[in-house]
């Protein structure tokens, strides 16, 4: 299906952050653009905001000054509903309730014409639900944007049973051709970002909660080993602790209270507190002073000047590479099971989702397991874990020879699957199962964590480049270690991990 003509004009209910975002967006793509809100005066409001910012983009080089005023005139404020009747799309903004929601769509309905597409930017509520009262439920669909919407590359085009095919296809055409990356998603509670993201919170106050670190060591391992823009306890700070434990809580309930969502003991206390996050002065962190807590690194240790890998490391052989650019001499051998062996007789190895102190028991000796990265050969960050009892010359060995390859280390306790490990295979598993479930599609996953969450990979992509084998054994080993049903891998992912396939092509 085309997009929607560039004359169509476009009708906004609800002018608040949401509204105002994607009113800016429809009228920057070329729309005539009409603006409702409720409350008196906040159509102009908003409009003068969307106009002031359009100036100052204009001001420093980012469009246009004849860009930016053409789009400020193509928006205005609409006095009542029914100035919206002329309108070939007409956006909903509004509170999150679905009574309200229904109220509007209502009222759309009876003003605009018959053809117009009514979208919502509902998060949460089922598209099915807001629309199944209408006359013509069909033309109803989610263009759920992420905040701030002129910025975020996002769009999340929701159908339900309901919605007809080709208004999801024109709506994702049009997302399209205001230059968003849209994809298709089916109305389930969280759609594909809100529902994939759950284990990237979840996992780390898991390790919190088991005191494996502390807040700052663990987003720092995430941002530099792991590649994330932002550690995981520094984002719900950013977001309120209220507001991402309350979506937390809602996908629980939504999924019937599936372990795989359990909200975290941890975040609940920070919200009974009133520590929140920036918005509060405190959440896990202080905002009160200009310095932010640090993460624990370990004191330098001296690398031993030869090791033997023995078997072969998997994702983590570039890590070989740089330990030998870096002036450790490698020998190799072929009768071991992808690990370094140290000279004081302990082993270093990837994790794999068990406890140090299982491999430890496997061995017969000391073990120091290391987490994931993102790029072994360029993190400045790495996490480990010491089996327990194990003894201080492996544990200096491990500690100084990745130092010696420039890797800052923090060390955890013996969590297993360490932080970057658990957190993309949980991360993958929930993306595998969301595809099983036909939710979207995987390139539409990857797509919108990549752009709605910014993630450095696709869950999806990132399974893939680990091998879906290598995914599931993670899983189980946690799953063995935990008891918990939160761990249970996908049929999807499963299958994948028995049959040697792929994601992607
Ligand atoms: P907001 O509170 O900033 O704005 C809502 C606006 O709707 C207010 O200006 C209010 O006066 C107006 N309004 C309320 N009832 C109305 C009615 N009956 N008719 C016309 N106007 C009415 O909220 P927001 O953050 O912009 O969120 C709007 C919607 O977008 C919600 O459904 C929300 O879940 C969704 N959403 C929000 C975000 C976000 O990060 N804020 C992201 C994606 C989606």
């Amino acid at each position: 299906m085309p997009a929607l003509p560039q004359d169509t004009p476009v009708g906004i209910v609800g002018a608040g952050a949401m509204g105002a975002g994607i009113a800016q967006v429809a009228a920057q793509a070329g729309h005539p653009v009409r603006l409702f809100d409720i409350a008196d005066g906040a159509a102009e409001t908003a409009i003068g905001d969307i106009a002031g910012r359009l100036r100052r983009s204009a001001e420093k080089g980012r469009m246009s000054a004849e860009a930016a005023e053409a789009a400020i005139a193509r928006l205005r404020p609409a006095g009542a509903m029914a100035e919206l009747s002329g309108c070939g799309l007409l956006v909903e903004a509004v509170a999150e309730r679905l009574d309200v929601k229904r109220n509007v769509f209502d009222a759309l309905e009876a003003v605009c014409d018959r053809e117009a597409i009514l979208a919502t930017n509902t998060s949460s509520l089922s598209i099915d639900a807001i629309a199944r009262q209408l006359q013509a439920p069909g033309r109803v669909v989610g263009m759920h944007f992420f905040n701030p919407a002129p910025l975020m590359q996002l769009v999340e085009v929701v159908s339900g049973l309901l919605t007809d095919a080709e208004v999801a296809e024109t709506i994702f055409a049009t997302a399209a051709a205001w230059r968003k990356a849209p994809v298709h998603a089916r109305s389930t509670p969280g759609l594909i970002v809100n529902r994939v993201a759950r284990p990237f919170y979840a996992e780390a106050l898991r390790l919190l909660e088991e005191r494996a670190s502390d807040p700052a060591t663990l987003d720092a391992v995430m941002r530099e080993g792991g590649g994330f823009r932002m550690g995981p306890l520094e984002l719900t700070d950013l977001i309120g602790q209220d507001v991402n434990s309350a979506v937390t809580q809602a996908v629980f309930d939504a999924y019937f209270q599936d372990p795989r969502y359990r909200p975290s003991r941890v975040q609940v206390a920070l919200v009974e507190a009133g520590r929140l996050g920036r918005k509060s002065g405190r959440g896990f962190y202080d905002y009160s002073g200009d310095t932010r807590a640090a993460p624990t690194s370990e004191a330098v240790q001296s690398a031993p000047p030869e090791i033997t890998v023995a078997g072969d490391l998997a994702h983590a052989e570039p890590l070989v590479r740089r330990l030998q650019d870096a002036g450790v001499a490698v020998a190799r051998a072929d009768d071991g099971l992808g690990e370094i062996r140290l000279p004081s007789g302990g082993y270093l190895l990837p994790s794999d989702g068990r406890l140090a102190s299982e491999v430890a028991a496997e061995y017969g000796a000391s073990v120091v397991l290391f987490d994931l990265c993102l790029d072994y050969a360029t993190a400045p960050r790495i996490a480990v874990a010491a089996s327990d009892a194990c003894q201080a010359a492996t544990l200096n060995e491990a500690i100084g020879l990745l130092q010696a390859a420039g890797f800052a280390v923090s060390r955890l306790d013996d969590a297993p699957g360490l932080v970057v490990l658990r957190t993309v295979a949980m991360l993958a598993n929930e993306a595998a199962e969301a595809l099983h479930h036909g939710i979207a599609g995987a390139a539409g996953i990857d797509t919108a964590m990549t752009k709605g969450t910014n993630y450095p990979l696709g869950p999806l992509a990132w399974a893939d480049a680990l091998g879906a084998d290598f995914v599931v054994a993670v899983l189980d080993n946690l799953a063995a270690v935990y008891g918990d049903a939160r761990y249970r891998a996908s049929p999807r992912l499963r299958r994948l991990a028995l049959s040697g396939g792929r994601f992607h092509d």
